[in-house]
């Protein structure tokens, strides 16, 4: 995925300054000749195939103050890596310096104040691990294997969303290394302008080293699961869902997903390979009141399958991890929808239905936002947009080896498609490397103006800049 023009680091680093940096890190500095070099330039997306001059794997905040140092003596390019899934490739770059924080595990759970501080190095998995200990969880990814700190700065959409709003409004406080070399905590009685812009406002800030967030009674198990529809059926059980969704309290948040349907025992054999419309959903509440409201939903049709019911609340969370292995080609475009109008519908089903002659990873995603999310007044964060009730994704997967372009044309098509029935702007989390106007787009003009003025106060150079960039505003003329 290199867009034309991606910034290419070529500032030379000599074989005697890595070796400094190596005596002076916790951790490792990894350079190309290194056996782990492969593997450490690597992300999520396989299709981003980047080689970074060094990728300093961080133990602890000396030793991003140490990365940090290194990359501005050299004047390196630098990328900040949180769990590498961000599909645009901002976990890495050509040529300059990665700074991953990924060996960075640390979470310490207060029980009884129902907090947790996190490392910015874990994996949603392994933060529900440790708030599941205590029978707490706060809205986290998807996929177990996304990285918190990612999913955090670009605002994070989960099963818990409804009930209990974004991950940016469970963060109570965030130590953040800005480019001048500072570790400041940002909260709302300290560096409150920060606080309000690493809510939603991605890595454009600083390097977060660690998260403070506010958890809640979840589970251990919940109500939940999916059922499938032959994707023949799509069309009478989208507009049913649409109906469904607009009835249901915040405890529930379900999803809607074209998929091709896994080989899994619950999915009669004679259906594995075939493309489905799937309805997930997670019940944040009693099991039993779960159940009932699911109801209008998992008997509807009836489904030619289903797997919904009791699951401890981690083993949910890692419902779609099969669907998304590590090192998968991949390209994605996203929208929010107001409402699914019938020819929007339309529009989807059309498109969905080529979904079969591409990749059985191949998937779009229906998120149901509203709730608790809704109600957030959208000054609060530098999240904008909290008022459609849709989150779209289309997501392009192929493996490698095969030809990128019928599947990055098919996600184009689908995009454009249901263009006309959009908002307009994307999701942050879910917009690949598609330049500045989409990115003004992901906040709208008042929000992004406000953050290029904190982008001023504390990156001024826009020394953070592989990531969705919001460019430092201009100092005013006298
Ligand atoms: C399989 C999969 C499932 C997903 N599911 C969901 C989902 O359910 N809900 C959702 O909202 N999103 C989801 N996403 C999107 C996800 O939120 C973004 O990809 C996010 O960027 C991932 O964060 P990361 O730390 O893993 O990524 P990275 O690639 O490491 O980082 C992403 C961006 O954040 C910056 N960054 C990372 N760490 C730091 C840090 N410590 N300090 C400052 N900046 C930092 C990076 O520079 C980069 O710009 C999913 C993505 C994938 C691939």
């Amino acid at each position: 995925m290199r867009r034309r023009g991606l910034e290419v680091s070529d500032a030379t680093v000599s074989s005697a300054a890595i070796q400094e940096l190596r005596g002076q890190l916790g951790g490792e500095a990894i350079v190309p000749g290194d056996a782990g070099y492969d593997a450490a330039r690597a992300v999520w997306n396989g299709y981003i195939d980047r080689r970074p001059r060094v990728v300093a794997r961080c133990r602890g905040v000396a030793d991003v103050l140490t990365s940090l140092r290194f990359a501005q003596a050299h004047e390196l390019l630098t990328a900040v890596r949180g769990g590498g899934h961000n599909v645009a490739g901002f976990g890495t770059c050509d040529g300059g310096m990665v700074i991953d924080l990924s060996p960075m595990k640390g979470a310490r759970v207060d029980p009884e104040a129902r907090t947790v501080r996190a490392q910015a190095g874990l994996s949603w998995g392994e933060f529900d691990r440790e708030t599941q200990a205590f029978g707490l969880a706060t809205t986290g990814g998807l996929v177990t294997t996304t990285g918190i700190a990612g999913f955090t700065l670009g605002g994070g959409i989960g099963w818990l969303m409804r009930k209990h709003g974004l991950t940016i409004d469970n963060l109570i406080s965030a130590d953040v290394v800005t480019a001048d070399g500072r570790l400041l905590s940002a909260s709302a009685t300290s560096h409150p302008d920060l606080f309000w812009a690493i809510r939603g406002g991605g890595g454009n800030f600083g390097i977060v080293t660690s998260f403070e967030y506010r958890l809640h009674p979840v589970g251990p198990v919940v109500f939940g699961g999916a059922v499938f529809h032959p994707a023949d059926k799509a069309r009478e059980v989208l507009r049913f869902f649409n109906r469904w969704t607009a009835t249901l309290p915040d405890e529930m948040t379900p999803m809607a997903a074209f998929i091709t349907a896994p080989p899994l025992p619950f999915i009669p054999a004679a259906l594995h390979g075939t493309p489905m419309l799937a309805v997930a959903m997670c019940y944040a509440g009693p099991v039993a009141d779960g159940e009932r409201v699911a109801q209008p939903m998992t008997s509807f049709g009836p489904p030619a399958a289903a797997h919904v019911g009791p699951v401890p609340y981690t083993m949910l969370q890692g419902m779609f991890d099969a669907s998304a292995p590590h090192g998968i080609h991949s390209y994605w475009k996203t929208h929010y929808v107001p409402d699914l109008s019938d020819a929007a519908i339309d529009a989807l089903v059309g498109h969905a239905a080529e979904m079969r002659r591409l990749s059985p990873f191949t998937t779009l995603h229906i998120h149901h936002l509203e709730g608790a999310l809704s109600r957030v007044n959208p000054e609060t964060t530098a999240f904008r947009h909290r008022s459609p009730r849709y989150a779209m994704n289309i997501v392009g997967l192929w493996t490698a080896g095969e030809q990128p372009d019928p599947h990055i044309a098919w996600v184009r098509r689908t995009f454009d498609a249901v263009q006309p029935f959009a908002t307009g702007a994307p999701y942050l989390n879910f917009l690949g490397d598609e330049g500045t106007d989409r990115v003004r787009a992901a906040y709208g003009a008042a929000t992004y103006d406000r953050l290029a003025e904190i982008k001023a106060r504390y990156d001024p150079a826009n020394f953070f800049r592989v990531n969705q960039n919001i460019r430092p505003a201009e100092p005013a003329r006298a």
